[in-house]
């Protein structure tokens, strides 16, 4: 069984383009230069996993239409990554059960201070509904996908990036889409991964996030068969960007979607 990786978006957190305006990339008419905030979908057989709840979910579900999620996973606390949870109510409906929702334990923490709502004890019907789960440094599997956390290094705290690969094997992809460094350890578990989707927020050096730079020197030291650039600013025109890349390196895009496997 294959793995099918699909953008949900490919943005920093401003989105692309940016509130008020007019550079040549908030302007543009080039599609790939419009970006979501950042999530993606991993599905594999019947099995679909959701990776991160930002500002755009209820968007992106109605682009990509997903029948259902069997899993939700979040990289981490930033508002550009889970401010969309309270629409998970609408496939809490659908499904007729809660969803499970794997956070590494900063993120769970404040997850249940601005959403208390949610994980209140006293729960009640039309309200979103998640069975949290801890990420840790362990692999886990969702139905016919496999999931192993890789910690990352996004200065201000520690993000999760995920690798998936399908449950009866195959190739793997990884997902770190908000890093400014991949500590040791994690670096070997993404070595040698077949697809790698990686931060690269614009060339100019940012705190928190990768540049081109530092993303391709990530990719050398991760030797991927192929990457995709994603979490893009409005400095990031595609084409123009896309040119300077070597084959195996693309730009990621609102709607992409990989096959793996
Ligand atoms: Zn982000
Ligand atoms: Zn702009
Ligand atoms: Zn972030």
């Amino acid at each position: 069984m294959t793995i099918t990786f699909e953008f949900l978006g490919s943005g920093t957190s401003t989105g692309v383009p940016c509130i008020a305006c007019d550079c040549a990339v908030c302007t543009s008419d080039d599609p790939r230069n419009k970006r979501l905030r950042c999530a993606a979908l991993v599905k594999s057989g019947a099995t679909c996993v959701l990776v991160d709840t930002g500002p755009d979910f209820r968007q992106q579900m109605l682009r990509a239409r997903p029948p259902r999620l069997d899993a939700v996973l979040l990289t981490h606390y930033h508002a550009d990554h889970v401010v969309g949870i309270d629409d998970l109510r609408r496939f809490n409906l659908l499904q007729e059960s809660a969803i499970d929702l794997w956070a590494d334990a900063p993120t769970l923490a404040r997850l249940r201070q601005c959403f208390d709502y949610i994980f209140s004890d006293r729960h009640r019907p039309g309200l979103p509904s998640v069975i949290p789960h801890t990420v840790g440094g362990e692999a886990f599997t969702i139905g016919a996908v496999r999931v192993t956390p890789v910690a990352l290094d996004h200065q201000i705290l520690e993000s999760q990036g995920y690798i998936f690969t399908a449950e009866s094997g195959g190739p793997a992809i990884a997902y770190c889409p908000d890093v400014k460094r991949v500590p040791d350890a994690s670096l070997e578990r993404l070595r040698g991964v077949d697809t790698l989707v990686i931060d690269m927020l614009r060339e100019k050096a940012h705190p928190t996030h990768m540049n081109l730079e530092e993303s391709l020197a990530a990719v050398d030291a991760i030797a991927p068969r192929q990457t995709f650039f994603t979490h893009m600013a409005h400095e990031v025109d595609h084409a123009a960007v896309e040119a300077k890349l070597p084959p195996s390196i693309r730009l990621a895009y609102d709607g992409l979607v990989l096959d793996v496997g």
